[in-house]
């Protein structure tokens, strides 16, 4: 004799376990951590979002069937320090990151910064499907008034931004440094409005380099910080990298309640080699280039660094970012009257390979997440860095989607992300185990990278609350995140 209630619950059962899947990732190696799952298993997909993981989906409950067999399916890559636009002008348009970031299976990235409104631009125009969350670039006489801007006007520059669909705001203290104290105003005003706030450290009193990163404790004070790429201050030029790192930990763990970090695993940085009337160069981080091999930093200096390879100028070419060295890159320079992106492979990978592996002994990472730094710049070497790693024995594969999902999607407060529970947003990321290239993406359940090839377009804007208007104004599909549940802003009142 059976009962209502379990026949009831036989019949619920059966509806639901009948129901037709959008699409089945069929017989890959599903890896997601925080489902403690590691094996061979079919992903459905319904409505945009995970529906099953489970050993065997019949065919039939499929409307389509993407064979996976042998490869490694894990939740989108979310890059927690990107360039999709720019706020420096230079000679290359940054919305050329979308289709980059895209075609290394990133899935949703921070463009670490830009301009909410120049991304949304580039978005409609380039975009490859990406999730993205926009925050400003402070320069001063540009996207702020003032040098050292008062409380009372980066209020309401930061109150702006989010009214314009950002997130916040980042210090470009390699580039546009301002006085310790207006750094710590620009941390304290952000805080306040329970907006993102970044630093490329630096300041009128330092540099892009430890000097910088050792003033950031008393400059974050009792608030909260996003410490960009920390591999970039670990380069060597006060210390050996080793010790840089080492002192760069003790930091971070001091402020470990108050920091959220990433590091990026490329040899080549990015900067800009634009040089006053004098012929001296301009940014701290570009001379910093030079200095290293002993090249004077003037624009001969640049010059020189390229003719010789040291340096590359970056170009457009395809409707992609590319590196050129050599007579070509001279020329790109020049052609930009000294405003061009370049690039040197100043990351040493010792620094690289420690901070993307180096744990407390609680087991979790010391540096949150691992990014790119990348988009625009042709260096998204995240996810084939991250498995080298994983071939090489430095991280298992846990660890890896840890650092390349699951912790960068709790950074952000985007608890649909990151992880493939029922329910949870379809954005999937497919890594070749061979080549440890990402094959194939999707983003809520829809194909946005075949084969090393971008083929989705637009994308998904990420704002706050008083960003709503913004991105509806623009038509793109858009997401309101509350920064409440961030990494960033955790246990903050
Ligand atoms: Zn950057």
């Amino acid at each position: 004799m059976i009962s209502v209630e379990s026949c009831f619950r036989r019949v619920i059962k059966h509806l639901v376990t009948s129901q037709q899947f959008d699409t089945v990732l069929a017989n890959g190696r599903v890896v997601d951590p925080t489902n403690n799952i590691d094996g061979v298993f079919d992903v459905g997909i319904r409505h945009g979002k995970i529906a099953a993981v489970s050993e065997n989906i019949a065919p039939d409950r499929a409307d389509d069937i993407i064979d996976v067999t042998g490869q490694i399916v894990m939740p989108g890559h979310i890059d927690t320090h990107a360039h999709l636009s720019s706020p420096f002008g230079g000679n290359v348009d940054r919305a050329y990151g979308h289709a980059m970031l895209v075609e290394s299976g990133t899935t949703t990235a921070l463009d670490l910064a830009g301009d909410p409104t120049a991304m949304a631009t580039g978005m409609v125009q380039r975009g490859a499907g990406l999730n993205v969350a926009s925050l400003m670039g402070l320069v001063p006489h540009s996207t702020i008034s003032e040098d050292d801007p008062r409380p009372s006007v980066l209020r309401d520059v930061i109150s702006d931004v989010k009214t314009r669909g950002g997130f916040g705001v980042k210090m470009l203290g390699g580039y546009h440094p301002f006085t310790p104290e207006a750094s710590a105003d620009v941390v304290s005003a952000a805080n306040e409005q329970l907006a993102w706030v970044a630093f490329h450290v630096g300041t009128k009193n330092s540099g892009s380099d430890m000097t910088g990163l050792r003033e950031v404790p008393e400059i974050t004070g009792n608030g909260r910080l996003h410490v960009a790429h920390i591999n970039s201050y670990t380069r060597g030029m006060i210390d050996q990298p080793h010790e840089e790192v080492q002192e760069a930990f003790e930091m971070i763990e001091r402020m470990r309640s108050q920091w959220i970090t990433e590091a990026y695993l490329a040899q080549a940085n990015g900067t800009n080699g634009k040089c006053d009337e004098n012929g001296d160069v301009i940014y701290n981080v570009a001379q910093n280039c030079l200095k290293a091999r002993g090249y004077p930093t003037t624009d001969e200096g640049v010059k020189q660094s390229i003719l010789d390879g040291y340096g590359s100028a970056l170009i457009e070419r395809g409707g992609r970012v590319i590196m050129v060295t050599g007579q070509e890159g001279v020329d790109i320079f020049e052609a930009a009257s000294t405003d061009a992106s370049l690039s040197y492979p100043v990351n040493p990978p010792t620094s690289a390979f420690t901070l993307a592996t180096a744990k407390y002994d609680d087991g979790t990472f010391r540096v949150d997440a691992i990014s790119t730094d990348g988009g625009s710049l042709p260096r998204n070497v995240a996810i084939e860095r991250s498995m080298a790693l994983v071939a090489f024995g430095a991280l298992n594969m846990d660890e890896a989607v840890t650092k390349l999902s699951y912790t960068p999607s709790r950074m952000l407060g985007l608890l649909n992300k990151g992880h493939f529970s029922e329910g949870a947003d379809a954005d999937v990321t497919i890594v070749n185990a061979g080549t440890g290239k990402a094959s194939m993406s999707l983003v809520a359940g829809e194909l946005i990278m075949l084969n090393g090839r971008a083929i989705g377009k637009g994308g998904t804007w990420m704002v706050l609350e008083d960003g709503k208007a913004a991105a509806e104004s623009t038509g793109l599909p858009y997401q309101v995140v509350d920064l409440e549940n961030s990494k960033l802003y955790a246990n903050w009142n």
